[in-house]
C-alpha cells in the first residue's frame, strides 16, 4: 500500500481536496486502484449536525455516513464509494480511545495523546486504506490522505506527529507528502510573493513531514513561473519537478489536465515506484479532456433557479450544483444557477422587504427550470411551497429534492386537494392535517444520526409506463439512492393525492415509504424523497437532473421518444480529437468564462 498525505499550508479554503482528488484522478489514468481518507481534526463525531452555513453540505455515503463534502469530490473525481470510516475526525479517534481505556484495554497504563492517540490514528489509517471502494472489490493501491485545516493549526498536531511516525513505519519509498500552498499577488506590486510558502514548508519540516511535492495555488496564473519555481525550490530544498503550480481555472475537471502537463503523474510513479499504463492513460484523459472541452464549448445557457434557504453559500448546494454540471455537460449546455432565497418567495416579505420580494419572484420567472432542494426546520418552507405551486400552474419543469418533494405534496394538498391545513410536522408537531410525518426511527431527544440515511432501494410501480422519470432511469425496476430524512408522505394522504394526479411512482421495497411522486400533465414535475445529487459523476450524470434541463430547453420528450439518446443535435458531435495538450491559455480565466460557471465551482 502506497500513502500520499496532502497538507496544507498559509491558509486553509484554496481547494486542497481538489487537488488531493486530482492527484488520485492522474493515478487512477494508469489503472492503480486509489482510495482516499478525509482527516477533519474538528471534535464532532460527523458532520451530520452541522449547519450548512459552518462547513457547506453535509455529504451523505451508502453505508448512511454523513461527512465532509470533501468526500464527494473524491467520489466523483475517482468514482468511488466510500465508507463513513474514510472520513476521520478528532471526534472519532477520541472516541475509540477512551471506549478502549473504559474497557480495560491499555492494562493501567496513563493513555496520552502519544502513543495512544498517535496509534489509533495510524491503525485506522492503516486498516481502512485496504477498504475496497470500487465494485470489483479489489484492495485499493494508494491512499490518498487529505489532512484538513492548515500545518501549524493546534488541533491537527496529533495527526502530523501520527503521519512523521507513519512514514517510517510504511517506509519512504511507500509514503509521499504533498503540500498545498498558496502564492500571494497584491495587486500594487504585481509581484508573486513566496516568503508565506517557505515558512509554511519551514514549519512542516520542522514537525518532521518533508514534502515530496510542493502545489503553488494562486489567483491568477503566476507571472514568472520559471522564476517562482527557482525560488521555492531554493529556499524549500526541493527539486524543480516538486514544484507544480496551480492558478484558479474556470473548471475543477481541468485540475487533473493541468497536473499532468506539469509532471505530476510521472512524479509520482517513479517516486511510488508504480508502473506507467500508457495505453490506459491515454484513454482515460481523453475522456477528462473531453468533458473540460464539452465544458468549455458549451455556448448554450440554461437557467436553473435553485429555491434554497442556504442561498448565501453555494457549498451549502455543493453536491446539486456538480450533478447540474455534468447534467450539463451531458447536453452541451452550461448551466447557469441562480439561488433564490425561499424566505423572499413569501407573501409577508411583501410588506417587510418589498425589493427581495420582487427580486426573488423575478428570479424564479427568468428560470427555464427549478430546483427545490433538500432542507431543515421552518425558515422558508412557506417560499418553497410557493415556488412548487407556481411550477405546477405555468408548467415549468421542476424538480423537488426530499424537503422540495414534501412542499410539492404540502402545496398539491392545500391547492388542488383544498385541504387547507395541510402541513409538515416538522413545522407544526400538532398539524390538522398533517401531510408529511415523522418516521418511528427518529429519536428527538438525540440529534446526531437519527435519521434514514444511506442507500435504498427504490422500487417503481407496475403502471410506470408513461413516468418520465422512469423512462430516464432506463426503465429499471429498481434503483439505488441515497437519503437523509426524519420525515415522510403520510400514507394516509395518498390514495387522494394520487386520484388528483399526484402520482407517487416509486415507494420502497415494502410499497410503504413513498419515494418518488410525479405529475403526469406536466412537462417535467418530478420530486422525489431520496437525494440523487449524491450519485452523480462527471461521465455518468444523475438522471433526473438531466431530465430537469432537458424539459427545460424543451427536449425531453425526443430524447426519451429515442430511448435515452441524444440526438446529433441534442450533443452537437463528439470531436474525438486526440490532442490531449492543454494550453495555458485555455486553463486561465477569463472573465466572461468564469461568470457563466456555476457558482462555487472553481
Ligand atoms: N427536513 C426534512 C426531513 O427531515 C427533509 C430533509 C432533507 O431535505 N434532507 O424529512
Amino acid at each position: 500500500m502506497k500513502y500520499i498525505l496532502v497538507t496544507g499550508g498559509v491558509m486553509s479554503g484554496v481547494g486542497k481536496g481538489i487537488i488531493a482528488s486530482s492527484i488520485g484522478t492522474l493515478l487512477k489514468s494508469c489503472g492503480i486502484h486509489v482510495t482516499s481518507i478525509k482527516i477533519d481534526p474538528y471534535l464532532n463525531i460527523d458532520a451530520g449536525t452541522f449547519s450548512p452555513y459552518e462547513h457547506g453540505e453535509v455529504y451523505v455515503l451508502d453505508d448512511g455516513g454523513e461527512v465532509d463534502l470533501d468526500l464527494g469530490n473524491y467520489e466523483r473525481f475517482l468514482d468511488v464509494t466510500l465508507h463513513s470510516v474514510n472520513n476521520i475526525t478528532t471526534g472519532k479517534i477520541y472516541q475509540e480511545v477512551i471506549n478502549r481505556e473504559r474497557r480495560g484495554d491499555y492494562l493501567g497504563k496513563t493513555v496520552q495523546v502519544i502513543p495512544h492517540i498517535t496509534d489509533a490514528i495510524q491503525d485506522w489509517v492503516e486498516r481502512v486504506a485496504k477498504k475496497p471502494v470500487s465494485i470489483d472489490g479489489v484492495q485499493p493501491d494508494v491512499c490518498i490522505v487529505e489532512l484538513g485545516g492548515t500545518i501549524g493549526d493546534i488541533e491537527s498536531m496529533p495527526f502530523v506527529e501520527a503521519f512523521r511516525q507513519f512514514q517510517f513505519k510504511v517506509k519512504k519509498e511507500n509514503f509521499i507528502c504533498a503540500h498545498v500552498s498558496f502564492i500571494l499577488q497584491p495587486g500594487a506590486t504585481g509581484d508573486d510573493k513566496t516568503k508565506p510558502t517557505q515558512a509554511s514548508v519551514r514549519e512542516l519540516r520542522g514537525l518532521g513531514l518533508i514534502p515530496d511535492l510542493i502545489i503553488c495555488r494562486s489567483t491568477k496564473p503566476c507571472f514568472n513561473v520559471e522564476h517562482v519555481k527557482k525560488k521555492i525550490s531554493t529556499f524549500c530544498d526541493v527539486a524543480l519537478r516538486q514544484v507544480l503550480f496551480m492558478h484558479d481555472l474556470d473548471s475543477i475537471y481541468k485540475v487533473p489536465l493541468f497536473m499532468e502537463k506539469q509532471g505530476a503523474l510521472n512524479f509520482l510513479l517513479d517516486r511510488l515506484n508504480l508502473p506507467m499504463n500508457e495505453t490506459h492513460n491515454r484513454a482515460f484523459m481523453k475522456q477528462w479532456k473531453k468533458l473540460s472541452d464539452k465544458l468549455d464549448n458549451s455556448q448554450k445557457v440554461i437557467k436553473i433557479a435553485l429555491v434554497g434557504k442556504y442561498t448565501q453559500l453555494s457549498d451549502a448546494y455543493a453536491s446539486v450544483s456538480r450533478a447540474l454540471i455534468h447534467a450539463g455537460a451531458y447536453i452541451k449546455h452550461r448551466v447557469e444557477v441562480t439561488y433564490v432565497e425561499a424566505a423572499n418567495l413569501e407573501n409577508e416579505t411583501k410588506l417587510t422587504d418589498a425589493v427581495g420580494y420582487h427580486e426573488a419572484w423575478q428570479q424564479l420567472c427568468r428560470s427555464d427550470g427549478v430546483i427545490v432542494p433538500g432542507g431543515f426546520g421552518t425558515r422558508g418552507v412557506e417560499g418553497k411551497i410557493e415556488a412548487c405551486r407556481w411550477c405546477r400552474e405555468t408548467q415549468k419543469p421542476f424538480l423537488g429534492i426530499c424537503l422540495g418533494m414534501q412542499a410539492a405534496v404540502i402545496e398539491f394538498s392545500r391547492n388542488v386537494l383544498h385541504i387547507e391545513n395541510a402541513e409538515t410536522t416538522e413545522i407544526d408537531i400538532n398539524a390538522k392535517e398533517p401531510l408529511i410525518v415523522e418516521m418511528p426511527e427518529h429519536c428527538p431527544e438525540n440529534k446526531g444520526g437519527t435519521m434514514r440515511l444511506g442507500k435504498r432501494t427504490t422500487i417503481f410501480k407496475k403502471d410506470s409506463n408513461t413516468s418520465n422519470i422512469f423512462k430516464l432511469y432506463g426503465c429499471r425496476k429498481n434503483i439505488e439512492e441515497r437519503h437523509r430524512h426524519r420525515y415522510e408522505v403520510n400514507l394516509d394522504y395518498v390514495e387522494r393525492l394520487e386520484k388528483s394526479g399526484l402520482k407517487f411512482v416509486g415507494t420502497d421495497t415494502e410499497g410503504r415509504r413513498m419515494e418518488i411522486c410525479e405529475l403526469n400533465d406536466h412537462p417535467y414535475y418530478v420530486a422525489t424523497q431520496f437525494h440523487p445529487e449524491y450519485l452523480t459523476r462527471p461521465l455518468k450524470p444523475s438522471p433526473p437532473f438531466v431530465g430537469l434541463l432537458l424539459a427545460s430547453i424543451g427536449k425531453l420528450r425526443s430524447y426519451l421518444d429515442n430511448e435515452c439518446h441524444l440526438t446529433p443535435d441534442e450533443s452537437c458531435s463528439d470531436n474525438d480529437s486526440d490532442d490531449l495538450s492543454v494550453k495555458l491559455q485555455d486553463l486561465i480565466v477569463t472573465s466572461t468564462n468564469s461568470k457563466i460557471v456555476v457558482n462555487g465551482e472553481v
